[in-house]
């Protein structure tokens, strides 16, 4: 009937001193009871595994499960299992120090231990806010609300496979998480184009894992990578110089590359980003989604970051003007050039600091600028205030310790064999 409850033997039960007898029998008491009474009560004939459940033996109770309603708060899942409204005050109000019972949230998993008879009274509401910890609202004799935690393990995993469809379905089809493949994606995010994969790319990662009974509830971290990518080995070393984890490649520079602070050598900045201005030619209230740097025509401008080229063109509105893809988060927009650099044209690579183009006025604009267009994930953001990874490569006095670690890193990801249909002959080599 109910598939997940949790069945453990007396002895586990006993030995981590978790277990509460509960009786259906108002004459037993409704304490702990010690291991002696457990078993001189139960017939010897058959010894039977108590059901045990969030440290409760649920035996001679209903056992309930269900996730939380959109709106449904505390009072309505108790009041339906003959709750009266003062001991759900009571409840609330024990609660107030262990978990605040307004912060039930939908979709979360509670379930109800009742007493089987016509009345179905609550004998205790349990409510998971996360897969490593529970609330247990007791009311048996005395209402008492508690917290228990789960077990975490922390598990040391690897992981490899060759990118046949993508990396997030071969990842998987490796026993790989889709918050693993996440992580893994962002932090290759600027070297790796994967919307673009090429036969024989291959992942190798090493992690670490929270597992509640083996079952994974999330990464904890990610200590090294290696992606071959269109024949070329991309390294990853997860290491933190003070300011927290960041990922770096083989000579300890940052996986993440920053973008010039200013495409531009500007005077001022003659109008921000602002999703209502007064546009000047136009005589009209109307969005302004790029940054205006003022400055005179024939000034340079530069591509903010590495990327692509994917437009560099005339257009009635905003002149001439070049966009880069940097990455499959990352765009940029550069408009009213009043010319082009050569050189400069779709599906062009481009570096940082590379000489795109000049400031001009071409298109829509009342003197000479640039209009610098950030897009993020498709869509426009403000330039002056998108939230952009950091960058710093490893510090001098740092880059010895570094090295060592990247090394030690290295040579595990060296253990782990690409899984390819030459498998053995990988394994058999290693050896
Ligand atoms: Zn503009």
């Amino acid at each position: 009937m109910n598939k997940k409850i949790v069945s453990l033997t007396i002895t586990l039960a006993v030995s981590i001193g978790l277990v509460y007898f509960i009786s259906q029998d108002a004459s037993d008491s409704l304490s702990e009871v010690s291991k002696e009474v457990v078993l001189a009560d139960s017939v010897p004939e058959v010894i039977k595994e108590p059901k045990i459940l969030y440290g409760m033996v649920v035996d001679s109770f209903q056992v309930a499960e269900n996730s939380v309603k959109r709106n449904q708060s505390i009072s309505d899942i108790l009041l339906a299992y003959n709750v009266s409204h003062q001991q759900i005050f009571q409840l609330a109000n024990k609660s107030k120090s262990v978990f605040d019972v307004r912060k039930i949230a939908a979709n979360k998993k509670y379930t109800v231990i009742y007493q089987d008879d016509s009345l179905q009274s609550a004998k205790a509401l349990v409510y998971e806010p996360n897969p490593e910890e529970y609330v247990v609202f007791n009311l048996l004799d005395s209402i008492n609300v508690y917290i228990e935690k789960r077990p975490v393990n922390v598990e040391k995993r690897t992981i490899s496979g060759t990118i046949n469809t993508s990396l997030y379905e071969d990842m998987l089809d490796e026993g790989g998480t889709p918050e693993l493949v996440d992580l893994v994606a962002d932090m290759y995010g600027w070297q790796i184009d994967f919307t673009k994969i090429y036969p024989g790319d291959q992942f190798k990662v090493i992690y670490t894992e929270r597992t509640i009974d083996g079952k994974s509830v999330g990464i904890e971290e990610i200590i090294g990578a290696e992606l071959v990518h269109y024949k070329n080995s991309f390294l990853s070393v997860a290491f933190d110089q003070g300011q927290g984890i960041d990922y770096f490649d083989e000579e300890g520079k940052s996986l993440r590359k920053a973008f010039l602070r200013y495409p531009v050598k500007f005077t001022r900045i003659s109008s921000r980003y602002s999703p209502k201005r007064y546009h000047p030619v136009q005589k009209r209230y109307k969005a302004h989604l790029g940054t205006d740097y003022a400055a005179p025509t024939g000034t340079p401008i530069y591509a903010a970051g590495d990327g692509v080229i994917t437009k560099a063109l005339y257009e009635k509105f905003n002149g001439r003007n070049v966009k880069i893809r940097h990455n499959a988060t990352f765009s940029t927009q550069y408009l009213h050039m009043s010319r082009i650099a050569s050189g400069i044209k779709p599906g062009q690579k481009v570096k940082q600091g590379q000489l795109i183009g000049y400031v001009g006025s071409t298109g829509l604009a009342s003197g000479p600028h640039l209009c610098y267009r950030f897009w993020k994930n498709g869509r426009q953001v403000d330039a002056l205030k998108v939230d952009l990874p950091p960058s710093e490569p490893i510090h001098e006095d740092k880059l010895a310790a570094f090295m060592r670690y990247k090394d030690y890193v290295k040579f595990q990801l060296d253990q782990i064999p690409y899984k390819t249909d030459d498998k053995e002959v990988l394994l058999a080599s290693a050896h």
